[in-house]
Protein backbone atom coordinates (compact mmCIF):
# COMPACT_ATOMS: atom_id res chain seq x y z
CA UNK A 1 0.00 0.00 0.00
CA UNK A 2 1.87 3.51 -0.63
CA UNK A 3 1.74 5.79 1.47
CA UNK A 4 -0.52 9.15 0.49
CA UNK A 5 0.35 11.82 1.70
CA UNK A 6 -2.23 14.16 3.17
CA UNK A 7 -0.67 17.76 3.93
CA UNK A 8 -0.51 19.60 0.83
CA UNK A 9 1.23 22.66 -0.12
CA UNK A 10 -1.82 25.41 -1.21
CA UNK A 11 -1.15 26.68 -4.43
CA UNK A 12 -1.27 30.85 -4.72
CA UNK A 13 -4.64 30.72 -6.18
CA UNK A 14 -6.06 29.15 -2.82
CA UNK A 15 -3.78 31.03 -0.55
CA UNK A 16 -4.71 34.65 -2.44
CA UNK A 17 -8.21 34.13 -1.87
CA UNK A 18 -7.90 33.18 1.72
CA UNK A 19 -6.13 36.40 2.44
CA UNK A 20 -8.24 38.75 0.55
CA UNK A 21 -11.26 37.63 3.41
CA UNK A 22 -9.13 39.31 5.43
CA UNK A 23 -8.48 42.63 3.68
CA UNK A 24 -11.82 41.83 1.76
CA UNK A 25 -15.20 41.64 2.89
CA UNK A 26 -17.30 44.06 1.48
CA UNK A 27 -17.65 46.39 -1.25
CA UNK A 28 -16.95 48.89 1.76
CA UNK A 29 -13.62 47.27 2.56
CA UNK A 30 -12.56 47.79 -1.25
CA UNK A 31 -13.83 51.38 -1.60
CA UNK A 32 -11.87 52.22 1.62
CA UNK A 33 -8.45 50.51 -0.02
CA UNK A 34 -8.80 52.36 -2.87
CA UNK A 35 -9.61 55.66 -1.41
CA UNK A 36 -6.55 54.99 0.90
CA UNK A 37 -4.44 54.45 -2.37
CA UNK A 38 -5.20 57.34 -4.25
CA UNK A 39 -4.92 59.34 -0.97
CA UNK A 40 -1.27 57.76 -0.79
CA UNK A 41 -0.62 58.77 -4.02
CA UNK A 42 -1.11 62.42 -3.37
CA UNK A 43 -4.08 62.58 -5.56
CA UNK A 44 -6.05 66.33 -5.76
CA UNK A 45 -8.98 64.74 -7.18
CA UNK A 46 -10.61 61.39 -6.21
CA UNK A 47 -14.09 60.09 -7.56
CA UNK A 48 -15.59 57.01 -6.40
CA UNK A 49 -18.28 55.57 -8.55
CA UNK A 50 -20.44 52.58 -7.29
CA UNK A 51 -23.10 50.87 -9.13
CA UNK A 52 -25.75 48.01 -7.03
CA UNK A 53 -24.23 48.71 -3.71
CA UNK A 54 -20.79 47.62 -5.09
CA UNK A 55 -21.78 44.53 -6.08
CA UNK A 56 -22.11 45.13 -10.14
CA UNK A 57 -19.08 47.65 -10.35
CA UNK A 58 -17.01 49.78 -7.74
CA UNK A 59 -14.68 52.64 -9.86
CA UNK A 60 -11.98 55.07 -8.13
CA UNK A 61 -10.32 57.40 -10.42
CA UNK A 62 -7.59 59.30 -9.01
CA UNK A 63 -5.32 62.18 -10.28
CA UNK A 64 -2.18 61.19 -7.96
CA UNK A 65 1.66 60.37 -9.46
CA UNK A 66 0.25 57.19 -11.07
CA UNK A 67 2.60 54.05 -11.85
CA UNK A 68 4.81 53.15 -14.40
CA UNK A 69 3.79 49.98 -16.19
CA UNK A 70 6.41 47.75 -14.07
CA UNK A 71 4.95 48.99 -10.87
CA UNK A 72 1.85 48.71 -12.19
CA UNK A 73 2.21 44.90 -12.31
CA UNK A 74 4.40 44.71 -9.46
CA UNK A 75 1.12 46.38 -7.57
CA UNK A 76 -1.14 43.45 -7.76
CA UNK A 77 1.88 41.12 -6.81
CA UNK A 78 0.79 40.26 -3.07
CA UNK A 79 3.50 42.09 -0.68
CA UNK A 80 4.30 44.12 -3.37
CA UNK A 81 4.00 47.96 -1.38
CA UNK A 82 6.28 51.02 -2.53
CA UNK A 83 5.65 52.00 1.23
CA UNK A 84 7.94 50.23 3.45
CA UNK A 85 11.10 48.34 2.85
CA UNK A 86 12.05 47.35 6.69
CA UNK A 87 9.45 46.02 9.48
CA UNK A 88 11.06 49.13 11.42
CA UNK A 89 9.33 52.02 9.02
CA UNK A 90 5.85 50.10 10.35
CA UNK A 91 6.69 52.54 13.72
CA UNK A 92 7.11 55.68 11.73
CA UNK A 93 4.52 55.06 9.03
CA UNK A 94 3.19 58.09 7.33
CA UNK A 95 1.21 56.30 4.60
CA UNK A 96 -2.65 54.13 5.00
CA UNK A 97 -1.21 51.12 3.12
CA UNK A 98 2.09 49.47 3.85
CA UNK A 99 1.27 45.81 3.64
CA UNK A 100 0.97 45.83 -0.32
CA UNK A 101 -1.90 43.42 0.32
CA UNK A 102 -4.73 44.98 -1.05
CA UNK A 103 -4.62 45.22 -4.50
CA UNK A 104 -3.79 41.51 -4.72
CA UNK A 105 -6.57 40.36 -2.20
CA UNK A 106 -9.09 42.86 -4.40
CA UNK A 107 -7.53 41.56 -7.87
CA UNK A 108 -7.77 37.67 -6.29
CA UNK A 109 -11.63 37.90 -5.78
CA UNK A 110 -12.79 40.08 -8.49
CA UNK A 111 -12.69 41.15 -12.47
CA UNK A 112 -10.11 44.63 -11.52
CA UNK A 113 -9.37 46.74 -14.57
CA UNK A 114 -5.98 48.88 -13.54
CA UNK A 115 -5.60 51.98 -15.71
CA UNK A 116 -2.95 54.14 -14.64
CA UNK A 117 -0.65 56.94 -16.28
CA UNK A 118 2.58 58.16 -14.30
CA UNK A 119 2.87 62.18 -13.92
CA UNK A 120 4.71 64.16 -16.50
CA UNK A 121 4.40 61.10 -18.85
CA UNK A 122 1.73 60.45 -21.63
CA UNK A 123 2.98 56.37 -21.32
CA UNK A 124 0.17 54.78 -19.59
CA UNK A 125 -0.65 51.21 -18.91
CA UNK A 126 -3.73 49.29 -18.62
CA UNK A 127 -4.25 45.94 -16.81
CA UNK A 128 -6.88 43.12 -16.82
CA UNK A 129 -6.77 41.11 -14.10
CA UNK A 130 -9.35 37.94 -13.64
CA UNK A 131 -9.62 36.52 -10.20
CA UNK A 132 -6.00 36.69 -9.96
CA UNK A 133 -4.92 36.36 -13.31
CA UNK A 134 -3.36 38.57 -15.96
CA UNK A 135 -5.42 38.52 -18.86
CA UNK A 136 -4.14 41.25 -21.04
CA UNK A 137 -1.73 44.66 -20.16
CA UNK A 138 -1.42 47.14 -22.84
CA UNK A 139 -0.34 50.52 -23.52
CA UNK A 140 -2.65 53.61 -22.86
CA UNK A 141 -2.85 57.34 -23.38
CA UNK A 142 -4.87 59.33 -21.27
CA UNK A 143 -4.36 61.61 -17.92
CA UNK A 144 -1.80 61.22 -15.22
CA UNK A 145 -3.64 59.31 -12.18
CA UNK A 146 -5.14 55.99 -11.72
CA UNK A 147 -8.41 54.16 -12.18
CA UNK A 148 -9.23 50.73 -10.94
CA UNK A 149 -12.59 49.68 -11.70
CA UNK A 150 -13.42 46.27 -9.93
CA UNK A 151 -16.28 44.43 -11.01
CA UNK A 152 -18.44 40.83 -9.81
CA UNK A 153 -16.88 41.43 -6.73
CA UNK A 154 -16.32 37.27 -5.41
CA UNK A 155 -17.46 36.26 -8.23
CA UNK A 156 -15.29 33.36 -7.68
CA UNK A 157 -15.86 32.85 -4.10
CA UNK A 158 -19.57 32.46 -3.43
CA UNK A 159 -19.78 31.88 0.26
CA UNK A 160 -18.22 35.19 0.33
CA UNK A 161 -20.87 36.43 -2.38
CA UNK A 162 -23.56 34.98 -0.52
CA UNK A 163 -23.20 36.72 2.73
CA UNK A 164 -23.37 40.43 1.59
CA UNK A 165 -25.90 42.33 2.53
CA UNK A 166 -28.99 44.04 0.65
CA UNK A 167 -28.12 46.68 -1.94
CA UNK A 168 -28.89 49.40 0.83
CA UNK A 169 -26.87 47.98 3.56
CA UNK A 170 -23.92 47.81 1.70
CA UNK A 171 -24.06 51.36 -0.04
CA UNK A 172 -24.50 52.61 3.74
CA UNK A 173 -20.73 51.34 4.86
CA UNK A 174 -19.92 52.40 1.73
CA UNK A 175 -21.35 55.22 2.43
CA UNK A 176 -19.78 55.57 6.00
CA UNK A 177 -16.29 55.00 4.51
CA UNK A 178 -16.02 57.57 1.91
CA UNK A 179 -17.38 60.30 4.94
CA UNK A 180 -14.59 59.42 6.63
CA UNK A 181 -11.90 59.87 4.21
CA UNK A 182 -13.28 62.95 3.21
CA UNK A 183 -13.65 64.17 6.66
CA UNK A 184 -10.06 63.62 7.11
CA UNK A 185 -8.88 65.16 4.03
CA UNK A 186 -11.30 68.60 3.46
CA UNK A 187 -8.00 69.46 0.52
CA UNK A 188 -8.58 67.00 -1.57
CA UNK A 189 -11.69 66.99 -3.97
CA UNK A 190 -13.90 64.59 -3.29
CA UNK A 191 -17.04 63.06 -5.74
CA UNK A 192 -19.52 60.05 -5.12
CA UNK A 193 -21.67 58.09 -7.70
CA UNK A 194 -23.86 55.83 -6.89
CA UNK A 195 -25.31 54.20 -9.84
CA UNK A 196 -24.29 57.22 -11.83
CA UNK A 197 -26.37 59.48 -9.52
CA UNK A 198 -24.03 62.25 -7.91
CA UNK A 199 -24.33 61.64 -3.91
CA UNK A 200 -21.28 63.83 -2.82
CA UNK A 201 -19.63 66.90 -4.57
CA UNK A 202 -16.87 67.84 -1.77
CA UNK A 203 -14.92 70.24 -3.41
CA UNK A 204 -11.29 70.90 -3.39
CA UNK A 205 -9.47 73.21 -0.31
CA UNK A 206 -12.16 72.88 2.32
CA UNK A 207 -11.52 73.62 5.56
CA UNK A 208 -12.79 70.66 8.04
CA UNK A 209 -15.84 73.38 8.89
CA UNK A 210 -16.57 73.58 4.76
CA UNK A 211 -16.69 70.07 4.46
CA UNK A 212 -18.62 69.12 7.08
CA UNK A 213 -21.22 71.51 5.57
CA UNK A 214 -20.75 70.24 2.46
CA UNK A 215 -20.96 66.46 3.43
CA UNK A 216 -23.85 67.46 5.72
CA UNK A 217 -26.11 69.78 4.80
CA UNK A 218 -28.72 69.05 7.46
CA UNK A 219 -26.29 69.35 10.49
CA UNK A 220 -27.16 72.96 11.76
CA UNK A 221 -23.79 74.43 12.07
CA UNK A 222 -24.80 76.44 15.21
CA UNK A 223 -25.25 73.08 17.03
CA UNK A 224 -21.80 72.26 16.19
CA UNK A 225 -18.90 73.69 18.69
CA UNK A 226 -15.02 73.63 18.01
CA UNK A 227 -13.13 71.38 19.17
CA UNK A 228 -9.38 72.52 20.15
CA UNK A 229 -6.66 71.31 23.16
CA UNK A 230 -3.61 69.68 23.99
CA UNK A 231 -1.81 68.38 26.83
CA UNK A 232 0.82 66.18 27.23
CA UNK A 233 1.67 66.04 23.27
CA UNK A 234 -2.18 64.76 22.35
CA UNK A 235 -3.84 66.95 20.11
CA UNK A 236 -7.63 67.24 19.97
CA UNK A 237 -8.94 68.54 17.25
CA UNK A 238 -12.52 68.98 15.22
CA UNK A 239 -16.04 69.56 16.28
CA UNK A 240 -18.53 68.78 18.93
CA UNK A 241 -22.02 68.24 18.76
CA UNK A 242 -24.08 70.18 21.61
CA UNK A 243 -26.55 67.61 23.52
CA UNK A 244 -29.38 68.57 21.18
CA UNK A 245 -27.75 66.85 18.43
CA UNK A 246 -28.35 63.45 20.66
CA UNK A 247 -28.42 60.29 18.28
CA UNK A 248 -30.02 56.98 18.58
CA UNK A 249 -26.73 55.50 17.97
CA UNK A 250 -22.94 56.15 17.07
CA UNK A 251 -22.68 56.22 13.93
CA UNK A 252 -22.63 60.08 13.47
CA UNK A 253 -18.69 59.91 15.82
CA UNK A 254 -16.13 60.32 13.20
CA UNK A 255 -13.22 59.40 14.85
CA UNK A 256 -9.31 60.12 13.54
CA UNK A 257 -5.76 59.28 15.05
CA UNK A 258 -3.30 60.82 13.33
CA UNK A 259 -5.39 61.59 10.75
CA UNK A 260 -6.58 57.93 10.25
CA UNK A 261 -10.64 57.02 10.46
CA UNK A 262 -9.64 54.81 13.79
CA UNK A 263 -11.20 54.08 17.05
CA UNK A 264 -10.57 53.25 20.57
CA UNK A 265 -12.56 51.64 23.11
CA UNK A 266 -11.03 54.67 25.62
CA UNK A 267 -11.94 56.90 23.08
CA UNK A 268 -15.69 56.35 23.82
CA UNK A 269 -15.14 56.06 27.30
CA UNK A 270 -14.18 59.89 27.11
CA UNK A 271 -16.83 60.20 25.34
CA UNK A 272 -19.20 59.40 27.52
CA UNK A 273 -17.70 60.33 30.22
CA UNK A 274 -17.64 64.28 28.86
CA UNK A 275 -21.48 63.29 27.52
CA UNK A 276 -23.06 61.05 30.08
CA UNK A 277 -24.57 63.81 32.23
CA UNK A 278 -25.74 65.88 29.05
CA UNK A 279 -27.70 63.34 26.82
CA UNK A 280 -29.49 60.68 28.73
CA UNK A 281 -28.94 57.13 28.54
CA UNK A 282 -28.73 55.33 24.90
CA UNK A 283 -28.52 58.51 23.26
CA UNK A 284 -25.18 59.39 21.65
CA UNK A 285 -23.63 62.69 20.72
CA UNK A 286 -22.31 63.87 17.03
CA UNK A 287 -18.19 63.96 17.05
CA UNK A 288 -15.89 65.18 14.40
CA UNK A 289 -12.69 64.43 16.61
CA UNK A 290 -8.82 64.16 15.59
CA UNK A 291 -6.85 63.04 18.22
CA UNK A 292 -3.04 63.58 17.04
CA UNK A 293 0.00 62.56 18.18
CA UNK A 294 3.70 61.18 17.91
CA UNK A 295 3.22 57.95 15.50
CA UNK A 296 5.18 56.15 17.72
CA UNK A 297 2.66 56.50 20.43
CA UNK A 298 0.17 54.47 18.77
CA UNK A 299 -0.02 51.03 16.90
CA UNK A 300 -1.66 51.21 14.08
CA UNK A 301 -1.17 47.19 13.54
CA UNK A 302 -3.75 46.07 15.37
CA UNK A 303 -5.64 44.36 12.69
CA UNK A 304 -5.43 44.45 9.06
CA UNK A 305 -8.21 47.05 7.99
CA UNK A 306 -6.47 48.95 10.65
CA UNK A 307 -9.78 50.07 12.26
CA UNK A 308 -8.76 49.96 15.84
CA UNK A 309 -5.01 51.08 17.19
CA UNK A 310 -3.80 50.92 20.58
CA UNK A 311 -2.48 53.82 22.42
CA UNK A 312 0.83 53.05 24.46
CA UNK A 313 -0.10 55.39 27.20
CA UNK A 314 -4.25 55.38 26.88
CA UNK A 315 -4.87 57.49 29.99
CA UNK A 316 -3.06 60.92 28.62
CA UNK A 317 -4.93 60.66 25.49
CA UNK A 318 -8.22 60.00 27.22
CA UNK A 319 -7.69 62.73 29.50
CA UNK A 320 -6.68 65.17 26.66
CA UNK A 321 -9.74 63.83 25.07
CA UNK A 322 -12.09 64.75 27.92
CA UNK A 323 -10.44 68.00 28.22
CA UNK A 324 -10.79 69.36 24.86
CA UNK A 325 -14.51 68.30 24.93
CA UNK A 326 -15.34 69.74 28.05
CA UNK A 327 -13.74 73.11 27.33
CA UNK A 328 -15.41 72.89 23.67
CA UNK A 329 -18.87 72.23 25.14
CA UNK A 330 -18.39 74.78 28.11
CA UNK A 331 -17.39 77.87 26.05
CA UNK A 332 -19.62 77.07 23.50
CA UNK A 333 -21.68 79.99 25.05
CA UNK A 334 -18.54 82.31 23.42
CA UNK A 335 -20.18 82.67 20.64
CA UNK A 336 -22.17 85.64 20.71
CA UNK A 337 -25.31 84.89 20.03
CA UNK A 338 -26.53 86.90 16.71
CA UNK A 339 -30.01 87.58 17.31
CA UNK A 340 -30.37 90.18 20.82
CA UNK A 341 -32.36 92.70 19.66
CA UNK A 342 -31.21 94.96 22.62
CA UNK A 343 -28.67 93.51 24.45
CA UNK A 344 -26.31 95.62 23.22
CA UNK A 345 -28.38 98.69 24.85
CA UNK A 346 -29.73 96.53 28.06
CA UNK A 347 -27.55 98.69 31.27
CA UNK A 348 -26.32 96.30 33.53
CA UNK A 349 -27.05 95.24 35.98
CA UNK A 350 -30.56 95.38 34.21
CA UNK A 351 -33.89 96.01 34.89
CA UNK A 352 -36.42 94.99 37.31
CA UNK A 353 -37.40 91.21 37.80
CA UNK A 354 -39.62 89.58 35.05
CA UNK A 355 -43.10 90.27 35.52
CA UNK A 356 -44.36 86.78 33.94
CA UNK A 357 -42.72 83.41 33.76
CA UNK A 358 -43.14 82.54 30.03
CA UNK A 359 -45.24 78.97 30.03
CA UNK A 360 -42.36 76.57 29.86
CA UNK A 361 -43.44 76.41 33.11
CA UNK A 362 -46.41 74.10 34.47
CA UNK A 363 -48.52 75.55 36.83
CA UNK A 364 -47.18 74.46 40.26
CA UNK A 365 -50.52 74.29 42.42
CA UNK A 366 -49.64 71.20 43.53
CA UNK A 367 -46.49 72.02 45.24
CA UNK A 368 -45.93 72.19 48.88
CA UNK A 369 -46.53 76.02 49.60
CA UNK A 370 -43.65 78.36 48.39
CA UNK A 371 -43.46 78.71 52.49
CA UNK A 372 -41.65 75.52 52.32
CA UNK A 373 -38.85 77.56 50.64
CA UNK A 374 -39.23 80.55 52.45
CA UNK A 375 -35.56 80.83 53.71
CA UNK A 376 -33.78 83.93 53.63
CA UNK A 377 -33.74 85.47 50.13
CA UNK A 378 -30.53 85.97 48.78
CA UNK A 379 -29.73 88.66 46.28
CA UNK A 380 -29.46 86.36 42.19
CA UNK A 381 -28.23 90.21 40.92
CA UNK A 382 -25.60 90.01 38.20
CA UNK A 383 -22.04 90.84 39.37
CA UNK A 384 -22.81 94.74 40.70
CA UNK A 385 -20.50 97.50 38.75
CA UNK A 386 -21.49 99.75 41.07
CA UNK A 387 -22.56 97.63 44.55
CA UNK A 388 -24.64 100.83 46.18
CA UNK A 389 -27.41 100.97 43.07
CA UNK A 390 -27.37 97.74 42.02
CA UNK A 391 -30.45 97.29 44.98
CA UNK A 392 -31.21 93.81 46.16
CA UNK A 393 -32.83 93.23 42.57
CA UNK A 394 -33.39 89.54 42.33
CA UNK A 395 -31.58 88.45 38.89
CA UNK A 396 -32.51 90.69 35.70
CA UNK A 397 -34.39 88.95 33.27
CA UNK A 398 -32.92 87.88 30.28
CA UNK A 399 -33.17 90.97 27.33
CA UNK A 400 -33.94 88.26 25.16
CA UNK A 401 -36.96 86.00 24.65
CA UNK A 402 -35.85 82.34 25.63
CA UNK A 403 -35.39 80.23 22.53
CA UNK A 404 -37.51 77.38 23.45
CA UNK A 405 -36.58 75.25 20.78
CA UNK A 406 -33.01 74.82 22.30
CA UNK A 407 -34.65 74.47 25.16
CA UNK A 408 -33.63 71.49 27.58
CA UNK A 409 -37.29 70.17 28.05
CA UNK A 410 -41.09 71.94 26.62
CA UNK A 411 -42.37 71.82 30.40
CA UNK A 412 -41.14 71.61 33.76
CA UNK A 413 -42.19 71.66 37.59
CA UNK A 414 -40.07 72.32 40.27
CA UNK A 415 -40.54 69.59 42.98
CA UNK A 416 -38.21 71.23 45.37
CA UNK A 417 -34.55 70.96 46.74
CA UNK A 418 -32.81 68.21 48.50
CA UNK A 419 -29.55 68.36 50.72
CA UNK A 420 -30.14 71.98 50.93
CA UNK A 421 -28.67 72.18 47.57
CA UNK A 422 -29.69 70.09 44.32
CA UNK A 423 -33.42 71.46 42.83
CA UNK A 424 -35.79 68.25 41.63
CA UNK A 425 -37.81 69.04 38.59
CA UNK A 426 -39.99 67.10 36.52
CA UNK A 427 -40.01 67.44 32.74
CA UNK A 428 -41.64 65.51 30.26
CA UNK A 429 -39.08 62.83 29.95
CA UNK A 430 -38.11 62.45 33.40
CA UNK A 431 -36.81 63.55 36.08
CA UNK A 432 -33.64 66.35 36.36
CA UNK A 433 -31.45 67.35 39.08
CA UNK A 434 -30.05 71.27 38.95
CA UNK A 435 -27.28 72.13 40.70
CA UNK A 436 -28.43 75.92 41.23
CA UNK A 437 -24.75 77.32 41.66
CA UNK A 438 -23.52 75.75 38.20
CA UNK A 439 -26.42 76.52 36.34
CA UNK A 440 -26.50 80.56 38.03
CA UNK A 441 -22.98 80.55 36.47
CA UNK A 442 -24.24 79.01 33.28
CA UNK A 443 -27.04 82.16 33.26
CA UNK A 444 -24.82 85.00 34.32
CA UNK A 445 -22.28 83.92 32.09
CA UNK A 446 -24.00 84.02 28.90
CA UNK A 447 -25.23 87.41 29.97
CA UNK A 448 -22.60 89.22 30.86
CA UNK A 449 -20.33 87.99 28.06
CA UNK A 450 -22.88 88.89 25.70
CA UNK A 451 -22.48 92.30 27.26
CA UNK A 452 -19.04 92.26 26.82
CA UNK A 453 -19.02 91.49 23.13
CA UNK A 454 -22.37 93.31 22.56
CA UNK A 455 -21.35 96.19 23.93
CA UNK A 456 -17.70 95.91 23.25
CA UNK A 457 -15.81 96.43 26.32
CA UNK A 458 -16.57 99.75 28.37
CA UNK A 459 -14.23 101.34 30.28
CA UNK A 460 -14.47 102.42 33.95
CA UNK A 461 -12.43 105.19 35.40
CA UNK A 462 -10.67 104.81 38.25
CA UNK A 463 -10.96 107.73 41.05
CA UNK A 464 -7.56 108.07 41.23
CA UNK A 465 -5.06 107.13 38.25
CA UNK A 466 -2.98 104.33 40.06
CA UNK A 467 1.23 104.12 39.50
CA UNK A 468 1.97 100.38 38.77
CA UNK A 469 5.04 99.27 38.24
CA UNK A 470 5.40 95.70 36.62
CA UNK A 471 7.74 92.90 36.79
CA UNK A 472 10.41 93.06 34.05
CA UNK A 473 9.25 90.50 32.26
CA UNK A 474 5.28 91.43 32.02
CA UNK A 475 6.05 95.21 31.26
CA UNK A 476 7.54 94.62 27.53
CA UNK A 477 3.87 92.31 27.26
CA UNK A 478 2.05 95.65 27.51
CA UNK A 479 4.00 97.46 25.89
CA UNK A 480 3.68 94.79 23.26
CA UNK A 481 -0.53 94.87 23.28
CA UNK A 482 -0.89 98.08 23.93
CA UNK A 483 -4.10 99.04 21.13
CA UNK A 484 -4.92 95.44 22.51
CA UNK A 485 -5.26 96.34 26.29
CA UNK A 486 -6.79 99.85 25.27
CA UNK A 487 -9.21 98.29 23.31
CA UNK A 488 -10.26 95.92 26.26
CA UNK A 489 -10.93 99.05 28.50
CA UNK A 490 -7.16 100.08 29.85
CA UNK A 491 -6.57 103.56 30.49
CA UNK A 492 -2.83 103.32 30.01
CA UNK A 493 -0.26 105.45 29.69
CA UNK A 494 3.95 104.36 30.05
CA UNK A 495 5.61 106.00 32.94
CA UNK A 496 9.65 104.56 31.97
CA UNK A 497 11.01 101.65 32.65
CA UNK A 498 8.44 99.10 34.06
CA UNK A 499 6.21 101.50 35.29
CA UNK A 500 2.76 102.64 33.93
CA UNK A 501 -0.14 104.76 34.93
CA UNK A 502 -3.10 103.41 34.59
CA UNK A 503 -6.80 105.46 34.62
CA UNK A 504 -9.43 103.25 33.80
CA UNK A 505 -10.08 99.84 33.53
CA UNK A 506 -12.66 97.55 31.66
CA UNK A 507 -15.67 97.57 33.30
CA UNK A 508 -17.39 94.53 33.79
CA UNK A 509 -14.77 92.33 35.37
CA UNK A 510 -15.09 92.54 38.84
CA UNK A 511 -13.37 92.97 42.46
CA UNK A 512 -9.62 92.60 41.16
CA UNK A 513 -7.10 94.98 41.52
CA UNK A 514 -5.96 96.83 38.69
CA UNK A 515 -2.37 95.44 38.50
CA UNK A 516 -3.70 92.08 38.80
CA UNK A 517 -6.08 92.61 35.96
CA UNK A 518 -3.53 94.22 33.70
CA UNK A 519 -1.02 91.58 34.03
CA UNK A 520 -3.57 88.74 33.13
CA UNK A 521 -4.54 90.60 30.44
CA UNK A 522 -1.13 91.35 29.43
CA UNK A 523 -0.23 87.66 29.22
CA UNK A 524 -3.51 86.80 27.55
CA UNK A 525 -3.10 88.89 25.02
CA UNK A 526 0.55 88.19 24.32
CA UNK A 527 0.12 84.06 24.40
CA UNK A 528 -2.85 84.50 22.20
CA UNK A 529 -2.42 86.30 19.72
CA UNK A 530 -4.13 90.04 19.76
CA UNK A 531 -7.90 88.92 19.54
CA UNK A 532 -7.91 85.46 20.58
CA UNK A 533 -5.71 86.08 23.69
CA UNK A 534 -8.10 89.31 24.40
CA UNK A 535 -10.97 86.96 23.94
CA UNK A 536 -9.59 84.25 26.18
CA UNK A 537 -8.76 86.30 28.51
CA UNK A 538 -12.44 87.90 28.61
CA UNK A 539 -13.72 84.42 28.43
CA UNK A 540 -12.32 84.00 31.63
CA UNK A 541 -12.28 86.77 33.11
CA UNK A 542 -16.22 86.81 32.20
CA UNK A 543 -16.67 83.20 34.00
CA UNK A 544 -15.08 83.99 36.98
CA UNK A 545 -16.92 87.22 37.52
CA UNK A 546 -20.13 84.55 37.15
CA UNK A 547 -19.12 82.00 39.22
CA UNK A 548 -18.26 84.78 42.24
CA UNK A 549 -21.72 86.49 41.31
CA UNK A 550 -23.52 83.15 41.18
CA UNK A 551 -25.46 81.79 44.10
CA UNK A 552 -23.57 79.63 46.53
CA UNK A 553 -23.49 75.60 46.48
CA UNK A 554 -25.73 75.85 49.80
CA UNK A 555 -27.61 78.94 49.46
CA UNK A 556 -31.47 77.95 50.10
CA UNK A 557 -33.66 79.28 47.23
CA UNK A 558 -36.90 80.53 47.23
CA UNK A 559 -38.98 78.53 44.94
CA UNK A 560 -39.61 82.00 42.89
CA UNK A 561 -35.78 82.27 42.66
CA UNK A 562 -35.56 78.36 41.31
CA UNK A 563 -38.29 79.42 39.07
CA UNK A 564 -35.93 82.20 37.54
CA UNK A 565 -32.88 80.30 37.21
CA UNK A 566 -34.84 77.74 35.56
CA UNK A 567 -36.12 79.40 32.92
CA UNK A 568 -33.14 81.49 32.72
CA UNK A 569 -31.38 78.31 32.16
CA UNK A 570 -33.38 76.76 29.88
CA UNK A 571 -33.08 79.58 27.40
CA UNK A 572 -29.56 79.88 27.58
CA UNK A 573 -27.14 78.54 24.46
CA UNK A 574 -25.82 75.69 26.58
CA UNK A 575 -27.65 74.62 29.04
CA UNK A 576 -25.95 71.42 30.09
CA UNK A 577 -23.03 72.78 31.75
CA UNK A 578 -21.42 75.82 33.83
CA UNK A 579 -18.69 77.65 31.80
CA UNK A 580 -15.72 75.12 34.00
CA UNK A 581 -17.60 72.67 32.55
CA UNK A 582 -18.99 71.01 34.96
CA UNK A 583 -22.59 69.88 34.40
CA UNK A 584 -25.63 72.18 35.43
CA UNK A 585 -28.23 69.10 35.24
CA UNK A 586 -28.17 65.27 35.54
CA UNK A 587 -31.16 63.81 33.59
CA UNK A 588 -32.89 60.86 34.76
CA UNK A 589 -35.44 59.60 31.91
CA UNK A 590 -38.91 57.66 32.12
CA UNK A 591 -36.67 54.70 30.46
CA UNK A 592 -34.26 54.58 32.92
CA UNK A 593 -36.67 54.44 35.82
CA UNK A 594 -38.97 52.12 34.50
CA UNK A 595 -35.88 49.65 33.68
CA UNK A 596 -34.19 50.22 36.93
CA UNK A 597 -37.91 49.47 39.14
CA UNK A 598 -37.68 46.59 36.43
CA UNK A 599 -40.67 47.15 34.74
CA UNK A 600 -40.78 46.51 31.13
P1 LIG B 1 -0.06 49.16 0.04
O1 LIG B 1 -0.99 50.31 -0.12
O2 LIG B 1 -0.17 48.50 1.37
O3 LIG B 1 1.35 49.46 -0.35
P2 LIG B 1 -1.61 48.02 -2.09
O4 LIG B 1 -1.80 46.62 -2.55
O5 LIG B 1 -2.80 48.78 -1.69
O6 LIG B 1 -0.55 48.00 -0.94
O7 LIG B 1 -0.88 48.80 -3.23
C1 LIG B 1 0.35 48.31 -3.73
C2 LIG B 1 1.19 49.41 -4.34
O8 LIG B 1 0.60 49.87 -5.54
C3 LIG B 1 1.30 50.63 -3.48
O9 LIG B 1 2.38 50.53 -2.57
C4 LIG B 1 1.52 51.75 -4.51
O10 LIG B 1 2.91 51.85 -4.82
C5 LIG B 1 0.82 51.23 -5.75
N1 LIG B 1 -0.51 51.86 -5.89
C6 LIG B 1 -1.68 51.34 -5.54
N2 LIG B 1 -2.71 52.17 -5.83
C7 LIG B 1 -2.16 53.27 -6.39
C8 LIG B 1 -2.69 54.50 -6.92
N3 LIG B 1 -4.00 54.78 -6.91
N4 LIG B 1 -1.81 55.40 -7.43
C9 LIG B 1 -0.48 55.14 -7.44
N5 LIG B 1 0.07 54.00 -6.96
C10 LIG B 1 -0.74 53.07 -6.44
MG1 LIG C 1 -3.04 50.21 -0.08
Amino acid sequence: MTATTRIRVLSDSVINKIAAGEVVDRPASVVKELLENALDAGARQIEVAVVAGGRESIVVTDNGIGMSRDDALLSIERHATSKIAEVEDIERIATFGFRGEALAAIAAVSRLSLRTCPQGSDAGTEIQVVGGRIQDVRDVGGPAGTRITVRNLFFNVPARRKFLRTEATELSHIRQVFLLYALAHPHVGLRWLTDEREAYRAPAGATLEQRIRDLFPNLPPDLLRPVEGERAGVRVTGYAGLPQLGRSDRSEQYLFVNRRPAGAPLIGFALNEVYQTLLPRGRYPVVFLFIDLDPERVDVNVHPTKKEVRFRDGGAVRDAVIEALRAALSAAAAIPAPSLPGAAAAPWPASPPAPAFPAVLAPISDLPPPRAFAYPRRSLAPFPIEPEKSAPARDAPAAETPSTSKSPWAWCRILGQVGGLFVVLETEDGLVLMDPHAAHERVLYERFLRQALAGGFSSQGLLSPETIELPAHIAPMVRRNLDVLTGLGFGLSEFGGDTFIVDAVPAMLGPISAREMLMEAAQSSDQGGARGGAERWTIERVAQAACKAAVKAHDRMTLEEIERLVVDLAATEMPYTCPHGRPTLMHLGFNELHRKFGRT
